[in-house]
């Protein structure tokens, strides 16, 4: 009968749901449990100038090996984070693990110029972020100017005078600003005059096809060109191969990020492989 059909169809999607609930809950648990069991690290993928070809600084990027789900993507877990409270002690996790790094490479004689970390929207919302900054910068003793922090276009809508005051105080610190995936927000162009921001990171979408089709390409000629005539870094995120690197730089562009010129690798591994180039 349909009637029966549909009752169990509803009770499999019951059961789905239940499912689902069950182990976006154990996630949750796990993630808790990560940041007291130290299950959380950091890769650092390196960046380099197109002129020279110079390793000019590193993105670090937040890595989580579950026990049982084996590397869990921080575009899974940092939304979940964000969602249960976590993303303040994580960002602060964060903060700490880049800076003692960057030292420790310093105190070793490798001057990496420059170390960009990610931030969440959330850490802007919650407050105590630049607290948090400052607290880091001192307590390894780091030159603010080889901190870049990375945000999103959507951060700088979510609250237009706060995001604005904590912006400056951050600039005031002495750390650069760089808009992460620049392109793909729906903000308007006239925080870029507004806000204090150094970088432009172009999002990989619009780097991916241009080396075959000719309005791709003169879409990142014109942002380049918009950062250029705001005095802003470009700098293009996602570069997969030879062809988009070369045409990046015919295009001008300042510096280049991405899987043809190095993967986001260990603290230990990532002066070795990074330094041999492409
Ligand atoms: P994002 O900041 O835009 O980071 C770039 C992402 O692109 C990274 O993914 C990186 O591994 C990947 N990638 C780099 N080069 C290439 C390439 O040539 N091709 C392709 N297809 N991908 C490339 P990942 O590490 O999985 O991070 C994803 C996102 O998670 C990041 O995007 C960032 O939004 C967030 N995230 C990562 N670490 C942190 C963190 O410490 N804090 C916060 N709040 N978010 C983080
Ligand atoms: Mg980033
Ligand atoms: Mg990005
Ligand atoms: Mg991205």
């Amino acid at each position: 009968h349909a009637k029966d059909i549909g009752k169990n169809n509803f009770q499999f999607f019951q059961r789905d749901m239940n499912d689902r609930a069950l182990e976006r809950l154990a996630l949750e648990n796990d993630l808790r449990r990560a940041l007291l069991d130290n299950a959380f690290t950091l890769h650092y993928q390196p960046q380099f100038d197109c002129l020279e070809g110079r390793l000019v600084g590193a993105e670090a990027l937040l890595r989580w090996q579950h026990p049982q789900r084996g590397a869990v993507s921080p575009a899974v877990f940092v939304p979940i984070a964000e969602e249960i409270g976590l993303i303040g002690a994580l960002g602060d996790w964060v903060l700490d693990t880049a800076c003692r790094q960057l030292a420790d490479w310093h105190a070793a004689g490798q001057k990496l110029p420059r170390l960009a970390i990610n931030l969440s929207g959330r850490q802007f919302i919650e407050g105590g972020l630049v607290e948090q900054v400052a607290a880091a910068l001192q307590r390894h003793a780091i030159n603010p100017q080889w901190i870049e922090l990375e945000l999103t276009e959507s951060i700088l809508l979510d609250d237009v005078v706060g995001t604005m005051r904590t912006l400056r105080r951050l600039n005031a610190l002495g750390v650069s600003i760089a808009v992460d995936d620049f392109g793909t927000g729906y903000s308007s162009l006239s925080y870029l005059k507004d806000f204090p921001i150094d970088t432009l990171k172009i999002d990989r979408s619009f780097i991916a096809p241009i080396d075959q089709d000719g309005a791709d390409a003169r879409l990142v000629e014109a942002i380049i060109a918009l950062g250029r005539s705001l005095r802003l870094r470009v700098i293009a995120e996602g570069v997969e191969t030879q062809a988009q690197l070369q045409r990046l730089c015919e295009l001008d562009c300042d510096e280049v990020q991405g899987f043809y010129l190095g993967h986001p690798l260990p603290a230990e591994r990532f002066f070795a492989v990074a330094l041999s180039g492409p």
